[in-house]
């Protein structure tokens, strides 16, 4: 259940609602949004519909609402209002178009340095790339753990980009914070709830991918995991789901953005080189995604994609991607949006 206070309600009286939930045993989350403050209620409780009576009569309290869905912190119905997750002055959902780019793996210091200066003039505003690697197979190139996340750190000292980067568990995490600036929660974890309530206390920006056989509601729930360990810093991606047609590697749900825009007040970015698994299907899937609506982007590129240690069909090339990136400006501009710019360049 939530707690619209009303639009002038003072501190002392959110306070006092907060001390009444504790008091009943459940958990408060607090969104300050600009026109009124809303208090999210969270946790089993016999007690909940006396809760619920007594809040409804405490002064400031405009209503009570029940949230009939099981997912709460991370629905419209508790923050009404767009989140903007910043990762170091990069903004998801600030109603710009957010490009991140890298190769799949970080294979060298020399590869990911030359693909973040590619990446970065043709205006990218974040490197991506992987260090620890889910491979589908034992025997495939796994990453280059810890060095892999150092070459990252210095292709951020090189550039300026900020980095995203999976880990797969508790102690890659801990590495992964200690390096990067956002951590990937790749696919195949999406539901690894341990996982989550370890993002979730760690307080660090999160990129949840939605599994490829889950459904909106499992992702939006796996969001809520690291949401109610108080970590609201999470951008949700989607980077296509199984379906029966397996000429791309992945069906890309491009109906996951409205409805998930409908549905939560987070940032929604999509990876078209995960779902179609082809270079060439990505750029038209890129510009739908815009067309849609999503609040950026994820994709691969490769200096050699021939030569890639994990998923080369899929990379664009730096030339294909400046490319790509040339046909974006306009396409955003028809639609109203635009790129994002460096975080130096908006200073100016
Ligand atoms: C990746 O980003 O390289 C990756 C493995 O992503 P996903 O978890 O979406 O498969
Ligand atoms: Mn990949």
């Amino acid at each position: 259940m939530i707690v619209v206070m009303e639009p002038h309600a003072s501190r002392e009286q959110v306070n006092e609602i907060v001390r009444k939930i504790q008091a009943a045993g459940l958990g408060s989350h607090i969104s300050a949004g600009v026109e009124r403050t809303i208090i999210g209620v969270v946790g089993d409780s016999h007690t909940k519909e006396q809760l619920r009576q007594s809040l409804e009569a405490t002064p400031g309290v405009e209503k009570v609402v029940l949230i009939l869905q099981p997912f709460k912190l991370v629905s419209r119905d508790f923050k009404p209002e767009d989140s903007v997750i910043d990762v170091e002055g990069v903004r998801f959902g600030d109603g710009s178009v957010v490009v991140i780019a890298g190769p799949c793996s970080v294979e060298s210091r020399e590869q990911i340095i030359r693909t973040a200066r590619a990446v970065k003039g043709s205006g990218a505003v974040m490197l991506r790339g992987g260090a620890f690697k889910p491979r589908t197979s034992p025997y495939s190139f796994q990453g280059l753990e810890e060095e892999g996340l150092r070459y990252l750190a210095e292709a951020r000292a090189e550039t300026g980009l900020p980095v995203v980067t999976e880990a797969m568990d508790a102690a890659q995490l801990l590495l992964v914070i200690k390096y990067a600036d956002m951590v990937q929660i790749g696919a195949r974890n999406m539901q690894n709830y341990t996982l989550l309530r370890e993002v979730g206390r760690a307080r660090y920006p999160v990129l949840l991918k939605r599994g490829p056989s889950a459904t909106i509601q499992e992702l939006l729930l796996a969001a809520e995991y690291i949401m109610s360990e108080g970590n609201y810093n999470i951008v949700l991606c989607e980077r296509g789901i199984r379906s029966f047609d397996n000429y791309t590697r992945y069906t890309l749900d491009l109906s996951a953005v409205p409805v998930l825009k409908q549905l939560t007040h987070l940032p929604v970015i999509i990876d078209p080189s995960q779902a179609t698994g082809k270079a060439r299907y990505v750029p038209p899937l890129t510009k739908a995604a815009v067309a849609a609506g999503a609040d950026g982007l994820i994709i691969e590129v490769h200096p050699e994609p021939e030569k890639a240690l994990s998923d080369g069909p899929q990379q664009l090339t730096p030339d294909a991607f400046a490319h790509l990136m040339g046909d974006l400006t306009p396409l955003a501009a028809a639609l109203g949006r635009r790129l994002q710019a460096p975080a130096a360049m908006r200073a100016q």
